[in-house]
């Protein structure tokens, strides 16, 4: 692991076109990610990625990826949290309406 963090000279795929949409509008920046732990839900902030304004795809570098598997393979131990968030959730079944809900108990 020689980069540092925050090296600004990493910037994988600027100058390229995007993967997935073909835009050239590429940028570099710190994006924020949701990541499941089991039932834990947890949140990692700035993560340097490649940001396609196009689409909204981001690409991370190999370096990057690596560092999200070990920290999930750390298990986030939320002593190293550095801020916590309250996460509203919302239930897709409560959402639609009954006589479109495909679920077996809206049979009868
Ligand atoms: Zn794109």
């Amino acid at each position: 692991m020689t980069a540092a963090a925050g090296d600004p000279g990493i910037q994988p795929g600027i100058g390229h076109e995007c993967p997935q949409c073909g835009s050239a509008q590429l940028r570099q920046d710190l994006v924020r990610s949701a990541i499941w732990h089991g039932e834990r839900l947890v949140v990692v902030d700035r993560i340097p990625a490649v940001v396609c304004d196009g689409c909204g795809e981001r690409f991370y570098d190999d370096a990057t990826a690596t560092m999200l598997d070990l920290m999930h393979g750390d298990g986030f131990p939320p002593a190293e949290a550095v801020a916590h968030m309250h996460v509203p959730v919302f239930s897709f079944s409560a959402r639609v309406p009954p006589d479109l809900a495909p679920a077996a108990e809206a049979q009868e």
